[in-house]
């Protein structure tokens, strides 16, 4: 038989070898095809009296990604039409379609003939959870190998029996650790919690796998053995009682209760592990039914998945623009972003010409990459060779003559309108016609630097954030001019160094800025009103922030504030900024000089290492303090989520931002919005706008203005939009 997914393929020992291996995709995921011909090949292989037993691995450098989770997506839409003809059926009916994956690596498992799982790759979700349900698993020893169970992070959990089997297998607190937080195992780290067999060279990977069988692996699960016992002798043990008090605190800690599948996870293997084996897997299945209902599990997954993969994907991409090639890539200001900048262009395997005043800063900058090189060659993420050929493609220069076959160029010199002009007048002088000029300015509109540029089409923004080699997301701003070229160069160029962009329109502050502020200066606003501060900064991690405002200030620097400040109030007039906001900037860096971080001296203190920073008792003084008692926590909560949501869909409603999906994959990506929610507007989605206008309504009565809904909020409430209804990003492909 033959299968499109897979072939098949027995030896003179009869040792079957399923190769997965997808056409037309780079990565293998679990489809409703892959299941029904993994079922069918389970059957074949039973039936075949010369098949001794199955090897399964991958025919793609990775093993598999998991479930496709567009198809736990439909399970979305399934559920919400079924509960439309029939509310009462709708959540049996899901979960015996949740059911699916379960029942089938329960068969796998059951089938009576040994199956190994050799791992040849990175192996994730639902993949991993296949394997575990196979009686051998091999893993190669090859970087690239990354063991995971991460759907905590989109908001769902291992729900294919793997809560139930990682934590037969592994401690329970080892098997706690790795799915609530959804983090990678290395091959040898796997084995080590007792997840895999055996972890050999690449080269062994198939062989070894083989003779697991050859060695008469027996067919059948340590669970499914008489007398087993689950690793430390399960949940009434005073070993857990000693753990599991605390788990659910710790969880909390991390989590602040925001995410129902982390918490989920924990439920599944208490209860789970109490329980015969496939009572413990209904368990799960009850869960994964449940967490599917929940507004934080559809959210995550539209934005953290779909959205960001569809970014990636180029979905702003003008079609009709040839794809480029970067042959060389131009960066000029080779300072603190110019060198960052140069470095993960570098590790793209793109050239690069770094430019800056002299030769000497130029070189400076390019020693930037060769710390990173050294730190990744140590901690054993790169080889040596890796490492010395991304630094041989920077060249530091002075001068622009480099310039004359660079496809791209990035401009990161000081954020100074005249120094800025006098680049982009120079640069243009020698850069070939068609190429693009990027400019990684944060503050100065497009539109204004494009008007020294005699190629104005060909002048775009590529906002990057720091640290640029960890910060996934990169802004890219098209001026008044720009042109179709430019996107399309840049949104390429964004594809290669692999990070997600979104593409928004000229305004002070972009689109991450304008929110960060929001965020900062609504805590400017609770200090003055005397709320103390660690309560402003706890209030904050608690609705899902992972930094609080006043620390966030501390890192973009305290003065960078005033410098936004005092912009704002030469460029929109007197009433732009609110007077106490400028007392207390003003405050702080002229008066007492706590500029932030970079000072060791902000809203915080910083001592030396290994001392921990702690909340400046001096801030107590500035304002008559309120009692604890006195704040509702709540409100500071709402307040904090509250206003950056509202600035987001005010670039909504000015055309800023056109897409749903950037406005929410941007806050989450740029500065870590609140995860659980999906991002910004899916924040007012999923709450309903309606609500999210009356939440406005109160807070604007309380608290000011600044929070009144505005004219789109309030008509996409009496009409019952949403953004992704009334902004629908699909509308087109739809129409088409
Ligand atoms: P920086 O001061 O560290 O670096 C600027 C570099 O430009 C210096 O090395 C300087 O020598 C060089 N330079 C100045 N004039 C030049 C000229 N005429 N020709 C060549 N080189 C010249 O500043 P930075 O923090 O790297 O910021 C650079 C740009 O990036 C600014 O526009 C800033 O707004 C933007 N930006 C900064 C951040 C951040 O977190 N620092 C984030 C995003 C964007």
């Amino acid at each position: 038989m033959t299968y499109k997914n897979f072939t098949v393929a027995t030896d003179a020992d009869g040792i079957a070898l399923v190769t997965w291996d997808m056409p037309g995709k780079s990565m293998n995921v679990f489809t409703t095809e892959v299941m029904d011909e993994l079922d069918a090949i389970i059957d074949a292989t039973v039936a075949d009296a010369a098949v001794k037993g199955v090897v399964i691995t991958s025919g793609k450098s990775s093993f598999s990604g998991g479930a496709d989770l567009t198809m736990i997506q439909s399970m979305f839409s399934f559920y919400h039409d079924e509960k439309a003809k029939d509310p009462a059926g709708a959540v049996e009916k899901v979960f015996h379609l949740v059911g699916r994956m379960t029942g089938l690596f329960r068969k796998l498992e059951t089938c009576g003939k040994p199956w190994v799982s050799a791992i040849n790759g990175t192996c994730m979700g639902g993949a991993f959870e296949m394997s575990l349900a196979c009686h051998g698993r091999v893993a190669s020893n090859a970087r690239s190998v990354k063991i995971a169970l991460p759907e905590v992070k989109v908001g769902i959990f291992p729900g294919a029996g793997g809560t139930q089997r990682v934590s037969r297998l592994a401690n329970a607190q080892d098997a706690l650790q790795m799915m609530t937080t959804g983090s990678s195992l290395t091959a040898q780290r796997a084995k080590a919690m007792n997840l895999v067999h055996q972890v050999v060279e690449p080269d062994q990977l198939i062989p070894a796998a083989k003779q697991m069988i050859k060695d008469g692996l027996k067919p059948v699960a340590p669970w499914d053995e008489k007398g087993f016992k689950v690793p430390g002798g399960g949940i009434w043990t005073p070993a857990s009682a000693q753990l599991w008090p605390a788990v659910p605190a710790m969880l909390r800690k991390e989590t602040a209760g925001n995410y129902p599948a982390a918490l989920a996870i924990l439920k599944c293997v208490y209860e789970g592990l109490q329980v015969p084996f496939d009572t413990g897997l209904r368990i799960e299945q009850r869960y994964f039914t449940q967490v599917l209902q929940t507004t934080e599990a559809f959210s995550m997954i539209r934005s953290l998945f779909i959205s960001m993969q569809e970014l990636g994907k180029g979905a702003r991409r003008p079609s009709g623009v040839p794809k480029s090639e970067f042959k060389k890539v131009g960066i000029v200001g080779a300072g603190f972003m110019g060198a960052s900048i140069a470095y993960v262009t570098a590790a793209a395997g793109i050239p690069v010409v770094l430019i800056d005043r002299d030769l000497e800063a130029a070189t400076k900058g390019k020693a930037h990459s060769e710390g990173l090189v050294k730190e990744a060659v140590g901690k054993g993420r790169m080889s040596q060779d890796e490492g010395a050929a991304l630094l041989a493609l920077i060249t530091p220069e002075a001068g622009y003559e480099g310039l004359r076959d660079a496809s791209l160029v990035i401009e990161a010199v000081f954020e100074d309108r005249d120094v800025k002009k006098a680049v982009i007048e120079a640069v243009e002088a020698v850069l070939p016609e068609g190429a693009v000029f990027a400019s990684n300015t944060s503050t100065l509109p497009i539109t204004g630097l494009a008007r020294n540029s005699k190629r104005p089409g060909d002048f775009i923004g590529v906002h990057f954030f720091s640290p640029v080699h960890k910060m996934m997301l990169t802004e890219v701003i098209l001026g008044k001019e720009t042109g179709d070229k430019a996107i399309a160069v840049a949104l390429d160029y964004v594809a290669a160094i692999k990070k997600t962009p979104i593409v928004v329109n000229d305004t002070r502050g972009f689109y991450v800025n304008r929110c960060v502020f929001r965020y900062i200066h609504e805590a400017y606003d609770m200090l003055i009103e005397g709320v103390p501060a660690a309560m402003i900064e706890n209030a904050a991690k608690m609705a899902g922030m992972p930094v609080g405002p006043l620390s966030l200030n501390d890192e973009v620097a305290v003065d960078l504030s005033q410098r936004v400040i005092r912009a704002s109030l030469a460029d929109l007039g007197e009433g732009s900024v609110d007077p106490k906001h400028v007392a207390l900037i003003d405050k702080m860096v002229d008066e007492l000089d706590r500029r932030g971080r970079k000072n060791g001296r902000g809203f915080y203190d910083y001592p030396a290492k290994p001392a921990k920073k702690s909340l400046w008792p001096g801030l107590k003084d500035f304002y008559p303090q309120k009692r604890a008692e006195d704040v509702d926590v709540t409100v500071i909560k709402q307040r904090l989520l509250a206003t950056i949501a509202l600035e987001a869909a005010r670039t909504v409603e000015e055309g800023i931002v056109t897409d749903p999906r950037e406005a929410d994959v941007g806050s989450i990506l740029g500065f870590g919005f609140a995860p659980y929610t999906g991002g910004t507007l899916s924040y007012i989605d999923g709450m309903g706008v309606k609500t999210f206008v009356a939440l406005c309504e109160k807070l604007a009565a309380a608290y000011g203005e600044r929070f009144k809904p505005t004219a789109l909020l309030l008509d996409m409430a009496a009409k019952g939009d949403t953004f992704y209804t009334r902004f629908n990003p699909y509308k087109e492909s739809k129409a088409a």
